[in-house]
């Protein structure tokens, strides 16, 4: 469903940031900061050609409860774009503005984001992307002094973002609930134009291929947040993308240390989605996806693709942490290793960016680089047993190749709170460069930039495993 919307702009509109790599995805590649026609449309002040705004209903379960109308209340779809005219996959991009006023699915709520949850927007979707990670896209950042009212009055923000699609678990949800052949009919017209966008080696009318591609794509978005260390925060069906790319950065955080109960959002006090509940949390998502298929789709052939999520997931999430401990080809014993790494790392409470990247230096006949490896946990003897299999197991991987892989699996940068936090503070003050800066090496966070070395994840800093609220 969609209703037609006006983007508000925001006064006195100040264009904070631009990303190079998302623009140039759709062609573009002269985006600068003072262009103001470019302000003028990521502000919502001025329609591109061609555009008629709409927001997308849809609704969701969020933590557990079934929400029978949500959608767009803050967020305005301007359009279609083509993908760089020499890239032949005839990808197409949707452009989103959120937080450009009130729309048909505001609820009584304002429209508006803030500045500080933009921010981690904007620079979550560009550090998901340089991890390889599927997300949606931040194009740009706007600011501006209007007052937010939330807890606190803040300054508001409309942030430009692309996607493939933004099509939702809930919007098929949505059209479910009605029944009857004219939910039926809605259903086959979404699940046409999901093909269309985003699975074109699909045929025409197979939902079963649609669901299946969903489930694929789905645990290998959670085998790899779970590698990366990422905890979403609020994986309610509205905020899963049929797509299955990350969406909707809120209260998410980058774990310090490996802790399966760490919960980001500090009003999920059950720990609903706790970091390590994720992959589980998905796969109930996904059941409630399969079911709102049914009247498309055989139940059956439903339960059968969603069936398959558990051991996509385990081999998507072994192959990418064999990458990051230098594996080449797999063994039987590396699922074992994998498990028992994780298990120390809980219990020695060492930061898990730290340990990866120092295991990239990790030579088993160099003393010194084993104790500076052992010294992320706080007992280096708990590393002992596990890394005697580890050695015997690097017998047979070369080592000097194995280094410069692994830089390239375990990032040394990590998007952690307290540096979104410090970009946040930057803009907030009109210092927008710092945030460009952070962008950059965020975009390609294995190698070291000069200037950034107190954000690399080696840099001294004690743990905090800060969480946030919601309220964005
Ligand atoms: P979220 O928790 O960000 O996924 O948001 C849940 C729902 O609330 C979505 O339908 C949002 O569009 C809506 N929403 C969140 N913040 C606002 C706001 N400031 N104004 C209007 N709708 C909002
Ligand atoms: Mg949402």
């Amino acid at each position: 469903m969609r209703s037609a919307c006006v983007p508000q702009p925001v006064p006195d509109p100040r264009l904070a940031a631009v990303s190079c790599d998302a623009f140039a995805l759709i062609g573009v590649v002269d985006a600068t900061l003072d262009d103001e026609a470019l302000r003028d449309v990521t502000a919502g002040a001025v329609l591109p050609v061609g555009s008629s705004p709409c927001a997308l209903g849809y609704a969701g379960h969020q933590f557990g409860s079934y929400v029978a109308q949500l959608g767009d209340g803050r967020a305005c779809l301007l359009g279609d774009v083509g993908a760089e005219a020499d890239q032949s996959d005839g990808l197409r991009w949707e452009i989103q503005l959120k937080g450009s006023g009130p729309t048909a699915y505001s609820r009584g709520f304002d429209g508006r984001a803030v500045l500080r949850s933009s921010v981690r927007e904007y620079l979550a979707s560009e550090a998901m992307a340089g991890l390889g990670i599927a997300t949606t896209r931040a194009l740009s950042l706007v600011v501006s002094p209007l007052n937010v009212y939330r807890e606190d009055v803040e300054p508001a923000a409309v942030l430009m973002r692309m996607a493939r699609s933004h099509i939702r678990f809930g919007s098929f949800q949505y059209l479910a609930q009605f029944g009857g052949a004219g939910a039926r009919a809605d259903l086959e017209c979404l699940a046409e134009s999901v093909i269309e966008r985003s699975m074109d080696h699909l045929d025409s009318g197979d939902y079963g291929g649609l669901l299946a591609c969903c489930v694929e794509r789905t645990a290998a978005l959670l085998a790899a947040w779970q590698c990366e260390g990422f905890a979403h925060g609020v994986m309610n069906t509205d905020n899963m993308s049929i797509d299955g790319d990350t969406i909707d950065y809120g209260p998410y955080a980058f774990i310090d240390t490996f802790d399966p109960t760490f919960t980001p959002n500090t009003t999920d006090v059950g720990g609903r989605y706790a970091f390590g509940r994720q992959p589980s949390v998905a796969l109930w998502n996904l059941g409630r996806l399969a079911e709102a298929l049914v009247p498309i789709l055989d139940r059956e052939q439903a339960q059968a693709a969603v069936d398959r999520y558990a051991e996509q997931f385990n081999d998507a999430f072994s192959a990418r942490m064999r990458r990051k401990l230098g594996l080449d080809d797999a063994e039987p014993s590396d699922e074992e290793l994998i498990t028992d790494l994780l298990a120390t790392l809980a219990s020695g409470r060492g930061d898990y960016a730290a340990f990866f990247r120092r295991l990239c230096d990790y030579d088993p006949s160099d003393a010194s680089s084993r104790t500076t490896l052992c010294a992320t946990l706080a007992d280096p003897r708990l590393l002992d047993s596990w890394l005697a299999r580890y050695d015997d197991r690097l017998t047979r991987e070369g080592a000097r190749e194995r280094s410069a892989r692994m830089r390239r699996a375990n990032p040394l940068y990590v998007l952690k709170n307290w540096v979104a936090q410090y970009a946040i503070e930057r803009v907030e003050a009109g210092d927008d460069a710092e945030l460009e800066r952070l962008r950059v090496a965020f975009s390609d966070p294995y190698c070291a930039y000069d200037g950034l070395e107190r954000f690399s994840v080696l840099a001294d800093r004690p743990h905090s495993d800060t969480k946030l609220g919601c309220s964005s």
